[in-house]
């Protein structure tokens, strides 16, 4: 049998030990079938280690603990401990911050994630006592129109809670910032949860389950497991004591998830993918542009469900853009090691995605248009790894599959407009809509625009920052609901309404009675 643990090493030469069970209960164990899959360095094709593969049966023992703690402790605890417990986690997860970061660059080549999982941590730990239900006190016709207006002589108010056992699934990229963005939001409103992390890259989120204890969360509160999306994701999306499925992940499985999780009605918020446009006008500061867009796309070697896979540049500005960012694709594209200091971008994740990738290369040469730089696998020293050069694709229409298809690599699309209204047609052109950027000197144009994208995130000369105090969440088929920011607690808070009758007489409830 696979053992529990491994001593591993990791590239840049740090000793630690690596969970490979499934945490249920506040302990790894072993899944009920013994099997186990490999999870492999991308940089190297190399196996680095092979955790336990979460069945049906382990996914029902998650749940069951999940149920239990929710009932019999969770609830009970105040929601200043609450708070108290996810900052110390926070506290833990930033003293091993060197650990966390070194298992995310080696399973999934990204670095630099953790003061993000650690400031949302803390800023979810900020609002357990910061949600409040409504009141309304029925007295006079002032009141009613400023409150809930019921008729009668009645108390009435809201109540927070929690939803109960929230399931969660999360996709491969940015593994222990997905993470983070699910566990804080839904412990921090005094629900349980069981996530089920990657297939792909299970072994930062194992680590953050080994801190899970010690920052004193009771037994079956927080349960992470790994398996394959078919067998534990599916069964943990269709299973009837789950009261809420949060899944960040491909717009497919985001559709399957809901089927799943019809079947009892659980409430569904969904993250999915995106074909993200960035415009830029003539009157924009091009440097500006470039700086921001080119790490849009080649960021996580484009791995990023809000990439500004779509560059649509306004006519007279065409020309310089283009040169400009094909000089910054030969200057900085950096690709290799993403242990070394000066790598930018690192490798696909899987033999699966760079194939894939490489197949829109194919595709877009086939429908006709120009591929003026990349388009290759990029060749480092060792000659193994998933590297791929930065593809820069022009002379593409909006039917092309590469306009269309979300293809979650470094390849962009660069395309000219002449006018606004254009400019907006051709970003709105796609059954996405998870976020659009505008680059323009013009304050007005900007906000006049922003109206008319249909995306849930704008950003005015900028790409890709995002913040835990800042909503975020999919139009179309993007998504449905926001996580983040108070939007992100109340996605797993249910609101009671309470309704008191103080009519003096207790027997004649809730009828016009006399007025208070
Ligand atoms: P994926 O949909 O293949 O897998 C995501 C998760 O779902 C994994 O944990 C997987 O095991 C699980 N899964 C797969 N099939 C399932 C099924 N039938 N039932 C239940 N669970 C199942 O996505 P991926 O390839 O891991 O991630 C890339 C995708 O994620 C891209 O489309 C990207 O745009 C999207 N993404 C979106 C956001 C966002 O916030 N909108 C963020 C990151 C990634």
């Amino acid at each position: 049998m696979v053992s529990l643990f491994a001593d591993l090493v990791t590239p840049n030469g740090i000793s630690y030990q690596q969970p490979l069970g499934l945490f249920i209960n506040n302990q790894f164990v072993a899944s009920k079938s013994g099997e186990t899959f490999a999870t492999i360095d991308p940089a190297t094709e190399r196996e680095i280690a092979r955790v336990h593969s979460a069945g049906a049966g382990d996914v029902e023992d998650a749940v069951r603990a999940a149920r239990q703690a929710f009932e019999e402790v969770w609830s009970e605890v105040s929601s200043q401990e609450r708070g108290r417990i996810l900052c110390k986690l926070a506290d833990l997860i930033e003293e091993n911050a060197d650990v966390l970061a070194a298992i995310e660059s080696w399973d999934n080549a990204i670095r630099e994630d953790i003061p993000e999982v650690v400031d949302t941590l803390r800023y979810y730990a900020g609002w357990v006592d910061k949600r409040y239900g409504q009141e309304a006190r029925v007295t006079d016709l002032v009141m009613r129109r400023q409150v809930i207006p019921t008729k009668g002589t009645q108390l009435n108010y809201t109540v927070p809670e929690p939803l109960g056992v929230c399931g969660q699934i999360i996709p491969w990229n940015y593994p222990i910032v997905m993470a983070s963005w699910k566990l804080a939001p839904a412990l921090a409103a005094g629900n349980t949860v069981v996530l089920k992390v990657s297939e792909q890259t299970p072994l930062s989120a194992l680590f953050l389950a080994s801190l899970i204890a010690s920052a004193g969360f009771p037994p079956g509160v927080v349960n992470i497991i790994n398996g394959y999306g078919a067998v534990a994701g599916s069964a943990l999306a269709s299973h009837h004591d789950v009261d809420k499925i949060a899944f960040t992940g491909s717009t497919q499985t985001g559709k399957e998830i809901m089927k799943q999780a019809a079947n009892n009605l659980k409430s569904v918020t969904l993250e999915t993918g995106g074909k993200s446009p960035l415009i830029i006008f003539n009157d924009a500061d091009l440097d500006a542009a470039v700086a921001a867009a080119y790490p849009g796309i080649m960021a996580n070697a484009g791995q990023n469900c809000t990439a500004n896979s779509r560059l649509l540049v306004q006519r007279d500005a065409y020309d310089r853009f283009l040169k400009l960012f094909i000089a910054k694709a030969v200057a900085d594209a950096n690709v290799g090691d993403p242990f070394a200091e000066d790598t930018f971008q690192g490798p696909q994740i899987t033999q699966t995605q760079f194939d894939r990738i490489l197949s829109y290369v194919q595709s877009g040469k086939q429908e006709g248009a120009q591929l003026v730089h990349g388009g290759k696998a990029h060749k480092n020293l060792n000659g193994k790894g998933f590297f791929l050069e930065p593809t820069i694709f022009t002379g593409v229409t909006p039917r092309m599959r590469i306009y269309r298809e979300e293809i979650f690599g470094p390849f962009v699309v660069v395309l000219p407009f002449e006018s606004e209204s254009e400019a907006v047609q051709m970003a709105n052109d796609t059954e996405f809509g998870l976020a659009a950027a505008v680059f323009t000197r013009d304050i007005t144009r900007a906000h006049r625009i922003t109206r008319k994208l249909k995306a849930g995130t704008v950003w005015i000369n900028d790409s890709q920052t995002v913040d835990p105090r800042i909503p975020f969440g999919g139009f179309k088929q993007s998504g449905i609901g926001q996580e983040q920011g108070e939007a992100g607690i109340k996605a797993y808070t249910n609101y009671k309404t309470v309704v008191v009758n103080l009519s003096a007489n207790t027997h004649s409830p809730a009828s016009p009675g006399p007025k208070l």
